[in-house]
């Protein structure tokens, strides 16, 4: 039956597509951190959603969550007028925020991705500043449009659109284990923070004062890279001392993913503008900006579109929140993310083909590099998209659905629901350690 689906997907779908090439299964059910395809096989999904699905597949809360609208006899779409349903979204995101941010928070229903509400946001500080330039990070994954695909780093397709949105900047991201500057360590962080705030004092750096910067606390699609948080710390000194809106990307870190409800909550900093989609929206499309009140200086119809403010995602996304704080879900993903890290690192050392272990919470990546070959740093070596995919392939015919990223594909992430338990993630520890052993 499989075959006989991924057949048809094949003739019929786009050659864009790209989860379904690497993931070649046809899913028939789903619940909790389990899919079961067409043909009866059942697998573990530690790329739930590329990290959306915080409760799993169909958690009782969300279903239940789906039901209780349809049961009220609730609208299903309102454009985003006002509903009990969003109001008490609404309220449920004001109240998980840091008090000093909801305090002063403005909220904006965008488009049902992520991307869109990336774009909302920088037309958004445009408007506010009345300047154009934005500085974003190597390695960064903002989006597919052609403004987020220009704020992202440094990813394959992007060569081949022209004309994408123009004066982006990128900086040095602190990825110690391929350090831009080739020192490593915590010298990388300093050392970027140091050429930014040089960069932003220097009159003669070429780059007019920026509309904002925009970052991802732990780089998702880059590879799974945490900043460290006294470089978060800095990046919020200089930017509010520049007086250049910080916009956090918080669209797949966020909602208690990487051990807090926000990934900037770890460095204790309060970003201009955050942005919010996957997890929030319970398993179905939502995405909204959060923004400081002093920046609404846009004006009315500044971002509309049909599909903002899907009821059924918004009362998902409501139960999938107040779930998560109920049953402290944050530090369950820090202590899972801990020992999976500690585990990997373990493991590391038999393996050196694992180059580097790293990551905040459940958002974990191993680096897979050639260790015959050398690259940068002393201890470095190239990375090795190749081996990557046979891992994930040997995983897969295991039963565990991994992602494959990283600036060059060699990272193998794990993005597990944040209900795992820990038994669950043992097994996939076991099962991840026999498919690199098969896969060498
Ligand atoms: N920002 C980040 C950090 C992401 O990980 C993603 C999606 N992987 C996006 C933005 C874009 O979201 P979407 O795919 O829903 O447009």
């Amino acid at each position: 039956l499989n075959e006989k689906y991924l057949k048809q997907q094949e003739e019929r779908e786009s050659n864009a597509r790209s989860y379904p090439r690497r993931i070649p299964i046809a899913i028939e059910e789903a619940e909790g951190i389990f899919v079961k395809d067409a043909n009866g096989k059942t697998y573990i999904d530690c790329l739930a959603g590329a990290g959306t699905l915080a409760l799993g597949h169909n958690h009782p809360v969300v279903i239940e969550a789906i039901e209780k609208v349809l049961h009220d006899k609730r609208p299903l779409h309102t454009l985003d007028l006002t509903t009990p349903v969003k109001e008490e979204f609404v309220s449920e995101v004001f109240d998980s925020l840091p008090a000093e941010l909801a305090q002063k928070a403005k909220i904006q229903f965008c488009g049902p991705t992520g991307g869109d509400a990336i774009e909302a946001a920088i037309k958004l500080v445009k408007t506010a500043t009345g300047r154009s330039t934005i500085l974003s990070f190597q390695g960064g994954y903002h989006g597919a449009t052609h403004g987020t695909m220009a704020l992202s780093g440094n990813l394959g397709p992007k060569q081949h659109v022209q004309g994408l949105m123009p004066d982006v900047h990128f900086m040095p991201y602190p990825y110690a284990y391929r350090c831009p500057f080739g020192v490593g360590g915590d010298e990388t962080h300093r050392i970027s923070a140091q050429y930014i705030e040089n960069l932003l004092n220097d009159p003669e750096s070429g780059i007019l004062k920026p509309a904002a910067m925009i970052l991802e606390v732990v780089q998702g699609e880059g590879g799974s890279i945490p900043a460290p948080v006294e470089w978060l710390r800095e990046i919020r000194r200089i930017t509010k001392e520049h007086d250049i809106p910080l916009i956090i990307d918080e669209v797949q870190t966020g909602i208690g993913r990487t051990g807090e409800l926000f990934a900037f909550q770890h460095a204790d900093i309060i970003p201009d503008v955050v942005v919010l989609s996957k997890a929030i929206g319970g398993s179905l499309p939502l995405s909204v900006v959060i923004y400081d009140r002093e920046l609404d200086q846009w004006g009315p119809g500044a971002h509309i579109g049909t599909f903002r403010g899907n009821q059924m995602a918004m009362a998902a996304g409501t139960a999938t929140l107040k779930y998560i704080k109920e049953n402290n879900l944050s530090q369950h993903a820090a202590e899972l993310g801990e020992k999976l890290m500690l585990e990997l690192s373990v493991f590391q050392n038999e393996i050196t083909e694992i180059g580097d272990v790293r990551g905040r919470g459940l958002m974990v990546g191993a680096e897979i590099v050639d260790s015959r070959i050398p690259a940068g740093l002393k201890g470095t070596y190239k990375a090795n998209p190749e081996l990557a995919s046979r891992i994930q392939r040997e995983c897969f015919n295991r039963g565990l659905i991994l992602e494959v990223g990283g600036r060059h594909g060699s990272v193998v992430r794990f993005l597990p629901p944040l209900i795992i338990t820990e038994n669950q993630l043992d097994e996939v520890i076991s099962i991840f350690k026999d498919a690199v052993r098969a896969a060498l």
